[in-house]
């Protein structure tokens, strides 16, 4: 089968390998039928993955259907469509029965897939602790529709929830790339009474304005006098930081009105500075770390009703065999892209 391999630092190739087999009972072969490029995966391409390793299968964000189980796989068959969770975890350490199974103690707890062990853009790929790495959708959701529940929608879905956004909140979200949109979804669930989205780049600001007519969009340099004339007590109730630069670190605390929640989604490729003297009496309460991505079955729950919709991020589709171009493409941020749907060949 064809998979894109991680081979050295700059280099990703379209290889040919083996099918993958069940390895253990709680395994799960999945027949990919969508898949997706990360921002990650362009991390583990320039090497600044230390955990990622050479010659494994490259994605994390894929859909598709059951191809063989092992013996101990209780909620799943050949046969039923799945969305894949970037986290395997096991459900059943200490972490995992508290819902933080980023901090699954596994050995291969944590992001596994497309990292440490062969992922999905690809053929074939198979899940470990298939019980928790999947999430049956339902009939009448696409796999378009499905695509981003295990890594994107799954980070906004557990930021916007460990936020504690409430109805009488301004609710500012730094940075409109594909996983501050699927913030800004999902905290506009919980109908928080103003959402502000800061962005510099002018055609993902177009994007919001266009999509989400009720959103406020500022840019970094107007940002924070623009959150304190729309908000009622000196700053945002709730600040997601979903941009990941020193810049944006500083606006996400800068822009919070004293004891709010400051959640940090981004990841940073350089330490950043907290000027606790600066901050001295804000009471903040940071929020940091990656996703616990354990809400798939409810996050496929409200696609199915309608309430999040991630499919306009979907603007460009290649078929496997020109992944190289579609990196090319993603990463350089031509024509607009937003996030590319990635089709294995049908066999
Ligand atoms: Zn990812
Ligand atoms: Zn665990």
């Amino acid at each position: 089968m064809l998979a894109y391999t991680y081979i050295s630092k700059g280099e990703f190739r379209l290889v040919s390998k083996d099918m993958p087999v069940i390895l253990d009972p709680r395994d799960a072969i999945v027949k990919v039928t969508l898949g997706s490029i990360c921002t990650s995966d362009l991390h583990i391409m320039h090497g600044s993955v230390p955990k990622a390793v050479p010659g494994i299968t490259v994605g994390h964000e894929m859909v598709g259907i059951v191809e063989r189980t092992g013996d101990a796989v209780r909620r799943f068959r050949p046969g039923d469509r799945v969305a894949v969770n970037v986290e395997t975890f096991c459900g059943e350490c200490f972490f995992c029965r508290h819902g933080y199974v980023n901090n699954c103690t596994d050995p291969n707890g944590g992001w596994a897939l497309g990292c440490r062990i062969d992922g999905g853009q690809a053929e074939y790929v198979r899940v470990p602790y298939a019980d928790q790495g999947l999430a049956g959708i339902p009939d009448k959701v696409s796999d378009e529709q499905a695509l981003f529940t295990g890594d994107i929608l799954a980070t906004g879905f557990w930021a916007a929830r460990i936020s504690e956004i409430r109805e009488s909140d301004t609710v500012l979200i730094i940075g409109a790339g594909p996983t501050g949109i699927c913030t800004l979804l999902c905290a506009m669930l919980r109908q928080p009474e103003r959402i502000i989205i800061c962005e510099k780049d002018l055609q993902r600001s177009d994007f919001i304005r266009e999509h989400y007519p009720d959103v406020l969009v500022t840019r970094p340099d107007e940002c924070l006098e623009f959150v304190m004339n729309h908000s009622r007590h000196g700053g945002a109730d709730v600040v997601i930081e979903a941009a990941g630069s020193s810049e944006t670190f500083r606006l996400a605390w800068e822009c919070a009105r004293p004891n709010a929640i400051v959640t940090i989604v981004a990841m940073y490729d350089s330490p950043q500075v907290l000027p606790l003297p600066e901050m001295y009496g804000k009471n903040l309460i940071f929020k940091t770390g990656g996703v616990d991505g354990c809400d798939s079955d409810e996050i496929l729950k409200l696609i199915a009703e309608g309430r999040i919709d991630t499919t306009p991020l979907i603007t460009h589709r290649f078929p496997l065999d020109r992944i190289a171009e579609a990196y090319d493409l993603f990463e350089n941020r031509r024509e607009n892209v937003m996030k590319i749907a990635i089709t294995p060949p049908v066999v």
